[in-house]
């Protein structure tokens, strides 16, 4: 990322006040520009307790300490159950390794349902110096949102409002936890659409603007902040500072990681609608000459829409999951325009003698697949991988070196190339692992490491750190780490943001075991285990082999299904009975993080159960899965093993349904399609 000159102010010289009505801790008058204006889901209820009476949780210190203060539009989370799924992200790391290194429960997690309850809570945790993590949908691979110290959890979830809309100006302003696919959705009844997004449709504005920013039509759009006008941040003081492209901190808060401060609004470019995408697949027998094509097409003045490059086990792995040889296994490159009539098709470069054109038919599938990267994870289940930053000039190298270490580890990686104008990418290198194999599983999570270690050696950078790439942390640009520690000295200067990641790690017993992963330890030890390549790779393998620690009941259905289960948080968004209470227990993956807490021994409280119940049998959750899949039979069996233990009062569950089918945010959901079950035959048990 470019720095900002220095000659700009760093931070907004107008602060805007953002106090809450009638909190103790807070001053008078809200801002009129943030009160939401357009809520594509009309229905906030999830701030009322669900049952008459609510749920008693084992309280908190700081949880009943911020009871106590009374501030409005703020539902403070208490349940242990519930907690518990806050400890987490999409990161696919063995859950022994997370436990033995972080106390990673969260104190309280605090849903605000609007942008005033953030400065009391700010304030409060300044003044006790405790650790806030801002949390999106929870999709990032790296730990980002992990509590790895405790303290409190700022799930943005329910601040999800459109703000402000100019259709003149394609312009819109949303509040942080609105999602993308949800702007899209917004966007697309005016003609218009973002102009690049995430493969993960499902996560917030707010956490792509904190993590990569390099996704789908990035090599059109570039990175997410040229299409980003304005970003609202709430700094640990609780003031609303208003940042633009002219002020210097800007760039900071772009893959912040909620190390600064919490974003609160997004205002952003839309674009024209591309009116029917035109893709194209292109074969090549080797790597390196279509990386050189692809390079060539992102350095044209006239590019393609999205320029994305896949290896051949990619194409194996698709088969696989189609059930039939439908791609040739071969080194592809998906280029796709904005139209059949885009010029930058006709101005495209020749393509080189080796390569040949692939039926148009496979070129559609593979689009429509580009918001599915995670379906592989069935085949085994488990996917595990690295993701790294490639520029132009080590690209070619790069993937050499991938597909070196990945075979001497017997891996086929199935690599996938994001491009940027010019050439650079982001490198995606995934393969099968076992998660019921836990020493197998375990040893692939090294190979990652490994992998990591070995691409940054030919010259690739991290994408993102979190928590699961620190021990990468000296490979970060020293420019634009200078920029965030000045940044954070103005937004956060007693550390509460995110408390416990950089520049130490911190966790479990002083964070003594947690400072393994520092570059100086295990940074220094994966540089040393990839130089003995061979002897190391044959003695990864070995443990790897082993089945000492499988799992004996590995064709549960629950379990199986939750192994399968990429925890990636697109089911959620999408979920009726969500949408009206935030509740996460209530989703998929939520129902099936249950089923992971019953099998470990965790309590399941009776309170815990009434809530799983909550499910229209809708079908929205299957039809936006990553992993594809078949959840309903799951969650018969789920609701028939909590049954046994609690029972199940159906008149309760009878009246939650007819309560969401009757709100807006249902028939949204029925207007986009997504509802495909009937709700009423859940209160049948789901036949
Ligand atoms: C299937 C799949 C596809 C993906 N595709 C892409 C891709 O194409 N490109 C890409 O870059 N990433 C991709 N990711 C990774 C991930 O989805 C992105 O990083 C994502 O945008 C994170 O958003 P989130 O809402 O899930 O944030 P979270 O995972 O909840 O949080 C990520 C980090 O951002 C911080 N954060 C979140 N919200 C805020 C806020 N409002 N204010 C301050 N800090 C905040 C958190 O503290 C944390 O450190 C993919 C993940 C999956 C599972
Ligand atoms: S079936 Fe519908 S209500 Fe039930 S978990 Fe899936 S999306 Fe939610
Ligand atoms: S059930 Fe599907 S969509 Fe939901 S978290 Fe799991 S893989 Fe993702």
């Amino acid at each position: 990322m470019n720095t900002t000159p220095s000659d700009l102010p760093s931070i907004s010289e107008e602060p805007v006040s953002v106090e809450p009505k009638g909190a103790d801790d807070s001053a008078k008058g809200a801002s009129p520009l943030l009160t939401p204006t357009i809520d594509p889901w009309s229905f906030h209820s999830g701030m009322k307790d669900l049952f008459p009476g609510g749920e008693v949780g084992q309280q908190t210190e700081i949880a009943r300490g911020l009871e106590a203060l009374h501030i409005p539009d703020l539902k403070i989370v208490s349940s242990p159950g519930l907690l518990d799924f806050y400890s987490r992200d999409q990161a696919d790391v063995p859950e022994f390794l997370r436990d033995m290194l972080f106390e990673s429960v969260p104190d309280a997690v605090l849903q605000p349902f609007a942008v005033e309850a953030i400065p009391p809570v700010l304030r409060y945790a300044t003044k006790r110096r405790i650790p806030i993590v801002v949390r999106g949908a929870g999709s990032s691979p790296f730990g980002g949102s992990m509590p790895v110290t405790g303290g409190i959890v700022l799930d943005m979830n329910a601040l999800d409002c459109v703000l402000r809309f100019d259709s003149a100006q394609r312009t819109v302003k949303v509040q942080a936890g609105m999602r993308w696919a949800d702007l899209d959705w917004f966007l697309e009844q005016h003609g218009l659409c973002v102009p690049c997004t995430p493969s993960s449709r499902f996560s917030t504005v707010g956490g792509w603007v904190a993590t990569g920013g390099i996704g789908i039509a990035s090599i059109s759009a570039g990175h997410l902040s040229r299409s980003v006008l304005e970003l609202e941040v709430i700094d640990c003081e609780g003031v609303l500072r208003k940042l633009t492209p002219r002020d210097r901190d800007f760039k900071s808060l772009f893959g912040s990681e909620g190390q600064l401060a919490v974003i609160a609004s997004v205002t952003l470019q839309a674009k024209a609608k591309p009116a029917s995408p035109a893709p194209r697949l292109t074969l090549f027998p080797d790597h390196a000459s279509a990386l050189n094509y692809s390079i060539g097409l992102a350095s044209a003045a006239q590019r393609p829409m999205d320029l994305t490059y896949f290896s051949p086990a990619k194409f194996d792995a698709l088969n696989r999951i189609l059930g039939k040889d439908y791609f040739p296994v071969a080194h592809g490159v998906l280029s796709c325009y904005e139209s059949e009539e885009d010029p930058s098709m006709k101005n495209a470069p020749p393509l080189p003698k080796q390569a040949r054109p692939a039926h148009q038919y496979l070129a559609h599938l593979l689009w429509n697949e580009r918001f599915f990267p995670m379906k592989f994870r069935k085949l085994g289940p488990g996917l595990m991988g690295a993701e790294v930053l490639a520029p132009r000039a080590h690209l070619v190298d790069i993937v050499a070196k991938a597909e070196k270490v990945c075979s001497s580890h017997d891996i086929e990686p199935m690599i996938e190339i994001h491009f940027l104008e010019g050439g650079d990418g982001m490198l995606l290198c995934y393969y099968i692992t076992d998660q019921a194999r836990q020493l197998k599983y375990t040893m692939d999570s090294f190979r990652g490491l490994l992998i990591t270690s070995a691409l940054l050696d030919a010259g690739a950078r991290p994408y993102s750190f979190g928590v699961w790439n620190h021990t990468f942390s000296d490979h970060a640009d020293p420019e634009e780490q200078e920029e965030r520690a000045r940044a954070k000295r103005y937004l956060d200067p007693g550390s509460i943001m995110n408390q416990g990641k950089s520049p130490r790690l911190r966790g479990r017993w002083g964070g003594v075991p947690a400072t393994l992963f520092s570059p100086g330890i295990l940074g220094s030890a994966l540089k040393l285990v990839n130089r003995f390549g061979f002897v190391a790779a044959e003695a990864v393998k070995l443990v790897s082999s082993s089945n000492a620690f499988d799992r004996q009941d590995k064709e549960d259905i629950l379990l199986r299904t939750a192994d399968e289960c990429a925890m990636c948080g697109a089911c959620i968004g999408v979920c009726p009975a969500y949408l009206a209470t935030k509740d996460e227990r209530v989703t998929a993956r939520g129902k099936l993080l249950t089923a992971r807490q019953m099998q470990n021994g965790g309590k399941v409280t009776k309170e815990h159960a009434r809530r799983t119940f909550l499910c229209l049998r809708c079908k929205a959750c299957e039809q936006v899965c990553q992993s594809k899949l078949s959840l309903i039979p799951v969650y018969d069996e789920l609701e028939r093993r909590l049954t046994e233990v609690y029972g199940k009062n159906e008149e309760e569950i009878k009246l939650f349904v007819e309560q969401v089918e009757n709100s807006p945010a249902y028939d949204a959901l029925v207007d986009r399609g997504l509802v495909l079950g009937a709700a009423s035959k859940s209160l049948e048990g789901g036949k």
